[in-house]
């Protein structure tokens, strides 16, 4: 069998990825997390990381942007690669002075599921969807949609193992992301397709439960929804519960260890989901219902628009803690 197709698809976005990194007057590093979990041919796929910023930035601040979670939800890669590009380009009007001064970084994870992203399916390889395979159990989880262990042939297939994206990820936050104590640990993982609207969730899914640092969380809402009207801002399970959110499971080992730490040497970590609304698009074109690809994304004339519509939001929320005295006063109201 030939794989012609995928490998074609996977290149073009790799070579995007490649060309940012080399534009980039050395401010971009690439590294490789790991492979996907290979097909049942053998197949598989490169993670990579990038870091944006200089080396010695990463020790102060960095948030994280994730992306490609879900393979057919390609608006999100293309959003998130758009702002990396401007970040780094002093002639354009979204560069960011602070960045390339070095005051901070900023992590990747452009594609984390890239065999979804070659294959055109949600789920990785072994028909498991990554967002339903943390382990976590959800107090209501919607039925089917929440998360099944009927099969990989069926979509929101949770698995019946962490894969080796999942570990990836949580291997990367626990050893890299989180590893520094006293930080302001922000993460967004840009989603997209579910509803009409442009939802900014943050956990949990797996219940209705107040957040872990609450008060934190509450206040970049705040900020956000203040300059942001186009979002709506809440925990993500008033929308709906699943099991095996990726980041429910990041936050409750976060939890776990950071108990355990003494009050003023404790971080704040607040991973947040970016839910990019595509559906008014199929009312617009009916049509589009047909092709699971335009569920998912805009159609092509439709893209700069949608780049541009995020690009403020995504620009904000990297530099919310950019300012070291913004983090220390942050940290200090925190309880
Ligand atoms: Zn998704």
């Amino acid at each position: 069998m030939s794989f012609t197709t995928e490998i074609l698809r996977f290149e073009r976005w790799q070579r995007r990825i490649f060309r940012l990194v080399r534009n980039s007057n050395g401010l971009i590093r690439i590294k490789q997390l790991d492979y996907s979990s290979p097909s049942k041919k053998g197949q598989r796929w490169p993670i990579y990381l990038l870091e944006i910023g200089h080396k010695s930035a990463f020790r102060k601040h960095a948030p994280l942007i994730v992306s490609g979670v879900h393979g057919l939800e390609t608006i999100g890669v293309r959003i998130h690669l758009d702002i990396l590009s401007r970040l780094v380009d002093p002639q354009g009007r979204h560069y960011s002075p602070d960045l390339l001064a070095g005051k901070f970084g900023v992590y990747s994870i452009p594609i984390l599921n890239p065999a979804g992203v070659a294959n055109l399916t949600r789920s990785n390889a072994r028909g498991i969807d990554l967002n339903r395979n943390s382990g976590v159990e959800a107090e209501k989880a919607l039925p089917f949609f929440g998360g099944h262990k009927l099969s990989g042939a069926l979509p929101y297939f949770r698995g019946h193992t962490k894969q080796r994206e999942t570990r990836a990820l949580f291997r990367f936050l626990r050893e890299d992301f989180l590893r520094r104590r006293r930080r302001v640990h922000l993460a967004l993982d840009i989603h997209s397709g579910y509803g009409s609207e442009n939802f900014f969730w943050w956990p949990y899914s797996y219940t209705t439960k107040p957040v872990f640092q609450e008060q934190a969380i509450l206040s970049v809402a705040d900020t956000l929804r203040e300059r942001h009207g186009m979002y709506r801002i809440e925990p993500m399970a008033k929308s709906y519960q699943t099991h095996g959110d990726l980041w429910d499971a990041a936050l409750l080992a976060f939890q776990d260890k950071t108990l355990q730490q003494k009050p003023q040497r404790r971080s704040l970590f607040m991973p947040f989901t970016l839910e990019v609304g595509t559906w008014h698009e199929l009312r617009k074109s009916p049509r589009r219902l047909f092709s699971r690809e335009a569920i998912f994304n805009p159609p092509r004339e439709s893209r700069k628009a949608y780049l541009k519509a995020h690009r403020a939001l995504l620009w904000d929320f990297i530099h919310l803690y950019s300012k070291r005295k913004a983090r220390r006063e942050f940290l200090r109201s925190a309880p």
